[in-house]
């Protein structure tokens, strides 16, 4: 209940609303977003929507207005949450953590920014200097993973195509020391195709446009980006200066000359790839054009023949230890090609990271010296996705999010039983949907979707993408989150044989099983691997650590996307669920970026899919309003005779008792040893209306 607000905007929390149903949240959300309001609370969480303008809300005045105060004595903001996440952080020496969370351009990227300033700015108030250049490193860090990790979008034109948790820590006088980033499956497959109207990612136009004469003609480039299949897709005026300014960020970061050369041949090296042509003459396939290879060979300091060879052909293992070349055909060499550019990529982003995090690393961290170092995550990843078609990728990012999902309830209800643990009251069940059986439906051992799709990617001979299909049906057959079209012929939403669907927590998706094995396969030839390991460039052979197996030691197979990304789903999981949480949810208000629209349907649908109907719900369940005592009686007191103006009682725990007994709720009170719990919002209505009148 922010309390510099009246209610012309609506009501800043919704637990607030009279009843919580669909109707009165999005009429809420609606009124609040008309009128400027973009973020509203429920409890401690924040829901933002994206106003797509402007907003003078993020400035020095509004930072020191949120600075060390109470969640509720300021409208809501982001700021509340990065302030209570730090409070925390330092009063309580917890380790928190910030979750943003919602769908493509919803405005995560943009909130994690501000909350990153906001803690910024309220730390090191001595100006001490490795502070200040530790959070100088975090705050380009951005610059750098935005130019290689985001690209154009047709929702988005800045879109984070990667997920990334970031972890900030603390000494004990609460100051930035260092941190960590983790990425999590960046979007390769755009680094060879997008979308019409799509881009790849700005690193590539970035260098193409804002790459001076000698560092081209080093590279070998041309500086129009149509001239690369890779980047045909449009430039926009503002690659040029970006460049620059990604530049001067990997400079402050600290990556050596040799390291930002090494970077620009890689993507190089990328576009001559994505120009190569095969052609077949007789039995043999060969390079249209030889000069490409040679250039490739330059950026990557191999030879020639050592690419060329790595292009056309692949070395395998025969039963008798025999070890051969075989040609590829055509369409090999063509898959092998766009492959190789996408690990290219791939490792390089990694790299990107893995170098930042070498930098930003806490070092000399004594705990018996320093005190203990605290930690706040903040976590910025895609939102639930239900597309018209939605592929092996959404299935991964929306298990990600079941497991979110999952993990918001638990946490939510930890945080509240710990909180009446602290104020001595008693708990009380609160009941919630609970979608374990949904998470394990994908991720079970021997039994989960997951599995089941491994099990075909270790199948000998030809096991298609159908046949995989088959078998889930037979296995799954019976779940009740899962259907397809063999099982349920009649469904008109299952209408090709290659889908099947899952009831997710937020609806029904239903994905085409269409290049599902291929992409969980994610198949390198070998000799891609060793061509890098053994290029005398360290910085690329450092990459490709693997590369330095010999064919006949190669047995072991790769882990397949699909269980590496659940590894790494997994492993945040439980990064997160040792700290305190607080989140962020994001909606975005219209598909045209316009700041005007509210889009009910869209908005609608988010709410439901980010469950917010039932966050509201559960805060409800047990206590929908708690404040200090001390809080409570300055808010309320001129409502009651015996506290106004002041009270003459021993505690103001009991000046509150009075208020609550001449009000008449004393049924929907428990009293904690620091704070009134309120049960139903509607008795803090009637002291609202009391007070309103008196003022
Ligand atoms: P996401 O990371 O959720 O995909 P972004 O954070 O990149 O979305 O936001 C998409 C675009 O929306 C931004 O490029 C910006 O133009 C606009 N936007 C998002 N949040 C804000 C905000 N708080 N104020 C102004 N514009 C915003
Ligand atoms: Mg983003």
């Amino acid at each position: 209940m922010a309390e510099l607000e009246g209610l012309e905007f609506g009501k800043s929390d919704f637990v607030l609303l009279d009843e919580v149903t669909m109707e009165q949240f999005m009429e809420n959300l609606k009124l609040r977003f008309e009128k400027g309001r973009i973020y509203t609370f429920i409890g401690e969480v924040v829901v933002s929507v994206n106003p797509y303008r402007e907003m003078d809300i993020y400035g020095k005045e509004v930072v020191e207005a949120y600075r060390g105060r109470e969640l509720y004595e300021n409208p809501p903001h982001l700021f509340s949450v990065a302030d209570a996440a730090y409070k925390t952080m330092k009063r309580r020496a917890k380790d928190t953590c910030i979750v943003i969370s919602g769908e493509s351009g919803a405005g995560k990227t943009e909130a994690s920014k501000y909350i990153m300033q906001y803690i910024a700015a309220i730390t090191n108030p001595s100006q001490r200097a490795e502070v200040e250049s530790v959070k100088n490193v975090l705050l380009k860090s951005n610059c750098v993973l935005e130019a290689f990790g985001n690209a154009k979008t047709n929702r988005n034109n800045n879109s984070s195509r990667f997920g990334k948790y970031m972890d900030i820590n603390f000494n004990f006088n609460g100051d930035p020391t260092g941190g960590h980033i983790n990425n999590y499956l960046l979007e390769k497959s755009r680094v060879v195709q997008q979308q019409g109207g799509e881009r790849n990612f700005h690193s590539f136009y970035q260098l193409l446009r804002g790459g001076s004469e000698e560092m081209l003609q080093s590279l070998f480039l041309q500086r129009d980006p149509s001239f690369y299949i890779y980047t045909r897709e449009g430039t926009s005026s503002e690659d040029r200066s970006a460049h620059k300014a990604v530049l001067t960020a990997l400079k402050v970061i600290g990556f050596r000359a040799q390291e930002i050369d090494s970077i620009y041949m890689i993507l190089g090296a990328i576009l001559h790839l994505g120009n190569l042509e095969f052609a077949t003459d007789g039995e043999s396939v060969r390079v249209t054009a030889p000069q490409a290879v040679e250039n490739i060979a330059i950026l990557t300091s191999t030879t020639a023949a050592d690419v060329s060879k790595a292009l056309l052909f692949r070395t395998v293992a025969t039963g008798g230890g025999e070890v051969i070349d075989k040609g590829h055909s055509e369409q090999e060499a063509n898959y092998g090609r766009d492959a190789f550019s996408k690990a290219l990529y791939e490792r390089l982003f990694s790299w990107i990271v893995s170098r930042i995090n070498a930098v930003i690393e806490v070092k000399d961290y004594n705990p018996v010296l320093h005190g203990k170092n605290t930690v706040i995550g903040v976590l910025d990843i895609y939102g639930f996705e239900i597309f018209d078609n939605n592929s092996f990728e959404q299935f991964c990012i929306n298990y990600c999010n079941e497991k979110l999902h999952q993990l918001f309830i638990e946490l939510i209800l930890r945080q509240e039983q710990e909180e009446y643990d602290r104020e001595g009251i008693p708990w009380q069940h609160i009941d919630y949907c609970n979608n374990q059986i949904i998470v394990d439906l994908v991720e079970q051992p021997h039994r989960g979707i997951i599995s089941i799709l491994d099990e075909a990617c270790l199948g000998v001979g030809k096991v298609t993408d159908v046949m995989c299909l088959e078998s889930m049906d037979s296995k799954l057959g019976q779940h009740p989150h899962y259907t397809s079209r063999k099982l349920s012929p009649t469904d008109k939403s299952l209408e090709f044989q290659r889908h099947f669907r899952i009831r997710h927590y937020a609806g029904d998706v239903t994905y085409s099983v269409e290049g599902f094995l291929e992409k969980n396969k994610d198949p390198l030839f070998q000799d891609f691997k060793r061509l890098m390991f053994n290029s005398t460039n360290p910085v690329l052979s450092e990459m490709w650590p693997e590369g330095r197996l010999d064919i006949t030691e190669v047995t072991k197979r790769p882990l397949t996307a699909a269980t590496l990304f659940k590894n790494s789903i997994v492993a945040l999981v439980d990064k997160l669920a040792c700290k305190d949480p607080y989140y962020v949810r994001c909606i975005k208000p219209n598909e045209v970026k316009s700041p005007m629209l509210f889009d009910d349907a869209r908005c609608r649908h988010q709410v439901a899919y980010l469950g917010l109907l039932e966050n509201v719900r559960v805060r409800r369940a047990g206590f929908a309003y708690r404040q200090p005592y001390n809080r409570f009686l300055q808010r309320y007191k001129m409502t009651c005779e015996y506290t106004w103006p002041n009270h003459l009682m021993e505690s103001d725990r009991e000046a509150v008792e009075a208020i609550v007994k001449q009000h008449d709720f004393h049924d929907d009170v428990e009293y904690g040893h620091t704070k009134l719990f309120v049960r139903t919002p509607r008795s803090l209505f009637t002291l609202e209306q009391e007070r309103a009148a008196l003022i």
